[in-house]
């Protein structure tokens, strides 16, 4: 159990496989070694489900989902609030153990993480005692039907590492609000946070076996989809890994829904607040998980007018950002999550730096002094950034942002929608007229206009092109766990 006491040690807790009420201390999947990313030192061995496990998961939640299915929708829905209550109660753990897991800091992942993670889980918990079905009358006949909106059963959930309790959040009580049970693969590199989430789920008093967890690679990940009494697979990770599921589903005709990376663009034009727009610029794209996020700005496109004003205000924000220990309450930007990860934005950014293509405006050198032993990163801006540059076009998954230029709206529109990627959008404008205009015109599933609130529970989230299909969040993201049953009936 974690020690919810315990809230700056830095000692993790141990990790178990959570299967129906058996939690286990070892699979057949071996082990990981946990390294800290804001150290580099080892720090656990996590226990690894492999195909026996994720079978002995699928099968608990089988056969709690006969159990779970005819729960009255009241009684869910207190279930759903209880565990709201307990993340909140447990913000502060919870900030703990996501520092340990992948260096987020405890300002965002003791505050924001729990609280949406809550905010969605007391949304979907107002669900549960309203899914109904249609009653649709043929007349003149005497026939009519109705429709009942079913649960699908057990659902395979895979999620990633970069914002572990916020993605579980997203998923699981609208899946348990519809009725399903679940089997999350969670990424094995951030255990902690989602073995604790499991402890409170027990903890609120679900039904044993209606969530379980099964920390494990790819493999498990795997088995997990191609299982066949998993009914639907919810994935949340990148685009090579979804094709390989897409191709799994596909033998089995599964349904999925696929929340994967992005690429967004931040465009400001020069009738907005341009201060507000220039802290959002950096905040979000540098400042929030180091940049290792799926729908934040990591391109800024800027009006000409505007541009020189824009990039220094810009940079004279970026150079003030916090940057340091997970731990430090004042810390804005911690470690990447990897050496691997650290190397590859290193080497991305070397390359652009020396290749004559931009303008290196600041940052560019990995973190020395206190933080060298980490896989720390210095915020970095380019300028005068090509939109069809390589740097501009794939994911960075680091605090690296490319600026680029625009002439007029046309442009704008282009430049944002130049990417095969289409989760979020970011404009900034005081006219509302062209607020509107714009946002129709942009190629993705969310847009936010001056700083709008993003991940609310109340609308959907989701991407178009290579950023996914399906929806969390809102009434789209209920539906998605629920499948609906026509009965005819002749009088
Ligand atoms: P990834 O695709 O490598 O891994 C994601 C998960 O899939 C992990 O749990 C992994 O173990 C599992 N997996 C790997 N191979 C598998 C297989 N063959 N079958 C089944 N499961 C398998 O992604 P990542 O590098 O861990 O995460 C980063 C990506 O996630 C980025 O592209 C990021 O933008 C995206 N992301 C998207 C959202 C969103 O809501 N749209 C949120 C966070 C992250």
């Amino acid at each position: 159990m974690s020690k919810a006491g315990d809230k700056q040690s830095k000692t993790p807790p141990q990790v178990r496989l959570m299967i129906g009420d058996c939690p286990l201390d070892e699979g057949s999947g071996g082990f990981h070694t946990h390294i800290n990313p804001a150290t580099g030192k080892p720090q656990a061995e996590i226990p690894l489900a492999g195909v026996t496990e994720i079978d002995q998961a699928v099968e608990a939640a089988e056969r709690a989902f006969e159990i779970w299915r005819r729960v009255p929708g009241a009684e869910r829905r207190d279930l759903l609030l209880r565990l709201a209550g307990l993340i909140r109660e447990n913000a502060a753990e919870f900030g703990r153990l996501a520092a340990l897991d992948c260096g987020i800091p405890v300002m965002v992942g003791g505050t924001f993480a729990p609280q949406i993670a809550a905010e969605w889980i007391t949304y979907y918990a107002g669900w549960a005692d309203k899914i109904e079905g249609q009653v649709v009358l043929s007349y003149p006949s005497d026939d009519f039907a109705y429709t009942l909106s079913e649960p699908y059963g057990v659902i395979g959930m895979i999620t990633t590492w970069n914002g572990p309790l916020v993605s579980l959040g997203m998923k699981v009580p609208a899946a348990l609000a519809a009725g399903n049970t679940v089997v999350i693969k969670p990424s094995e590199i951030s255990p902690f946070v989602t073995q604790f989430f499991a402890e409170l789920v027990e903890r609120a008093g679900f039904p044993a076996g209606v969530v379980n967890m099964v920390p494990g690679g790819p493999a498990a990940g795997q088995r997990l989809v191609e299982h066949p009494a998993v009914q639907k697979v919810s994935f949340t990770g990148g685009p090579v890994t979804a094709r390989k599921i897409m191709h799994s589903c596909a033998e089995a005709l599964k349904p999925m829904v696929m929340e994967l990376g992005g690429k967004a663009c931040n465009l400001i034009f020069a009738d907005a607040d341009l201060d507000n727009a220039a802290e959002q610029a950096v905040y979000e794209s540098l400042g929030v998980l180091s940049g290792q996020a799926c729908a934040i700005p990591s391109r800024v496109a800027i009006e000409h007018s505007v541009y020189d004003e824009v990039v220094e205000k810009m940079a004279s924000i970026a150079s003030k950002l916090p940057v340091g220990d997970p731990f430090d309450p004042a810390t804005l930007v911690g470690p990447l999550i990897s050496e691997a990860a650290v190397k590859r934005v290193k080497g991305l950014v070397d390359e652009a730096a020396s290749s004559g293509r931009m303008r290196l405006v600041m940052g560019g050198e990995r973190c020395g002094g206190d933080l060298a032993g980490g896989y720390y990163m210095a915020p970095t801006l380019f300028a005068d950034v090509d939109p069809q540059d390589p740097l501009a076009q794939g994911e960075i998954f680091g605090p690296v942002l490319t600026i680029h230029r625009f002439n007029n709206e046309e442009e704008a529109i282009a430049i944002a929608n130049a990417t095969p990627y289409g989760l979020g959008g970011y404009l900034h404008t005081s006219n509302i007229k062209r607020g509107h205009r714009v946002a129709a015109a942009l190629k993705t599933g969310n847009v936010y206009i001056n700083r709008a609130r993003t991940l609310a529970a109340q609308v959907p989230f989701g991407g178009v092109g290579i950023s996914g299909f399906g929806r969390e969040g809102g009434r789209p993201g209920l539906e998605e766990f629920l499948r609906h049953k026509n009965i005819g009936l002749s009088q």
